[in-house]
């Protein structure tokens, strides 16, 4: 597989950084944000080192997308979210931070809709991303 030392990505999936992994296969990985937006904050990363969404091989997307509905259910019911948010950024003007794809699922509740992708992120503590991870992880496992 095509991966680089210099990706943090890449480096979470080589085991050389570290991340609350809720989802793991040959092809996929689905972590916490380490600087969420909302609680429960969840990306969907290529173990593949692809530059952003539209550089994904066309093959390599229905599986993506099929694991990104998987965790994004998973996240709303961890979460007990009213709505969620699936969205990837493409190119620095937009947003995109860290070169290596990455689809963001983020829960959304009537009380607090749409946290802003400008608002201050959070900082997590252990403890928190634990039970957090633990609990999309279970979800996850229920769909299965
Ligand atoms: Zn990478």
């Amino acid at each position: 597989m095509n991966r680089k030392n210099d990706c943090v990505f890449c480096r979470v999936i080589n085991g050389d950084e570290q991340a609350y992994v809720v989802y793991d296969d040959v092809n996929v990985i689905a972590f916490l944000d380490r600087y969420p937006i909302a609680p429960g904050h969840t990306l969907i990363v290529t173990k593949e080192h692809y530059r952003d969404f539209l550089a994904i091989p066309s093959d390599s997307l229905a599986h993506l997308s099929n694991i990104t509905k998987k965790v994004a259910t998973a996240v709303q019911a961890a979460m007990s979210a009213d709505g969620i948010r699936i969205f990837t950024n493409v190119g620095k003007s937009a947003g995109q931070v860290i070169f290596h794809v990455h689809i963001h699922v983020l829960p959304a509740w009537e009380h607090e809709p749409v946290f802003s992708s400008f608002r201050k992120r959070m900082n997590i503590t252990h403890d928190y991303a634990i039970n957090i991870s633990e609990a999309i992880k279970e979800e996850i496992l229920n769909l299965s």
